[in-house]
């Protein structure tokens, strides 16, 4: 697979030079705006156009089922260090619908990580569905996710956070939380 890439990336490159595509941009997102999503593979590329944004635009933070939980601190952080330091503005908390993080269940993890050696004590050591961010309704876990944004002591008040849920096949959004 790293062969591959490798040598597509060849090519892509080649091709953005001739294109003139290659020149210098800023990474400061343009639009002021971050999005933060799930990291299902539909919603590659998607969300972006979607929502009408496109590359040196906005930035873009992933995880698992958009869950922000006490072992999501990271998540928090950049959003912040976005606010703070990188002009952000505007959060955008884009959920989907049928999400993996909703079928997902503490025993298939448990599971999947006796299978692959993980050890018993470790495993017995965390809460299972707390570490993996399992959510039981997508539209909740995104309230969710906006409430602990909004009272995130390091996010300045000023940063306004909206929470939308989209189709991960029509990319049609729906609002689930307004200001
Ligand atoms: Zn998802």
């Amino acid at each position: 697979m790293l062969e591959e890439v490798l040598n597509y990336n060849k090519g892509f490159v080649e091709r953005r030079k001739k294109q003139g595509l290659d020149k210098e941009i800023s990474g400061h997102a343009q639009k002021e705006v971050m999005i933060f999503t799930c990291m299902d593979t539909r919603l590659v590329e998607l969300v972006e156009e979607a929502m009408g944004f496109g590359r040196g635009q906005v930035k873009v933070l992933k995880n698992a089922g958009n869950t922000i939980r006490k072992n999501c601190d990271d998540v928090l952080r950049c959003i912040a260090l976005g606010a703070l330091v990188m002009g952000i503005k505007v959060v955008f908390v884009v959920g989907h619908k049928d999400c993996g993080m909703k079928k997902l269940t503490a025993e298939k993890i448990r599971q999947a990580m006796m299978e692959r050696g993980i050890a018993e004590n470790v495993i017995a050591s965390i809460d299972l569905e707390e570490w993996a961010g399992i959510i039981s309704d997508e539209a909740e876990n995104v309230r969710e996710a906006v409430k602990a944004i909004k009272n995130y002591e390091f996010i300045p008040k000023d940063v306004k956070v909206f929470g939308l849920l989209m189709d991960p096949n029509s990319g049609e959004l729906q609002t689930v939380q307004t200001e």
